[in-house]
């Protein structure tokens, strides 16, 4: 459900298909501090920023109560997919 192309000018957060994830924005500054932060190592240096692999991020459930890349980001350039 919820997954037309429609929904995406929903501001209401949504979780797609069961998908948990957050992604890096352009703002990121290459720190390098939310890498080992994660959990689920799904968190790695890309070409231009950092980037987080959708297929692994879990949004930290069952490890932290709130994400953990997010919570350390000095920038605040991490959100969730919606
Ligand atoms: S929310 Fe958690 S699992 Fe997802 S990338 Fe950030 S630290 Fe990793
Ligand atoms: S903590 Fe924020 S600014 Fe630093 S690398 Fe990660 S996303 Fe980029």
């Amino acid at each position: 459900m919820r997954c037309g192309a429609s929904d995406f000018d929903d501001p209401t957060p949504l979780i797609y298909g069961g998908t948990l994830a957050l992604y890096i924005n352009e703002d990121c500054i290459n720190c390098g501090a939310c890498e080992p932060e994660c959990p689920t190592n799904s968190i790695t240096e890309g070409e231009e920023i950092y980037i987080i692999d959708a297929a692994t991020c879990i949004e930290c459930e069952g490890h932290f109560d709130v994400p953990r890349c997010k919570e350390v980001c000095p920038v605040e350039c991490i959100f969730k997919v919606e």
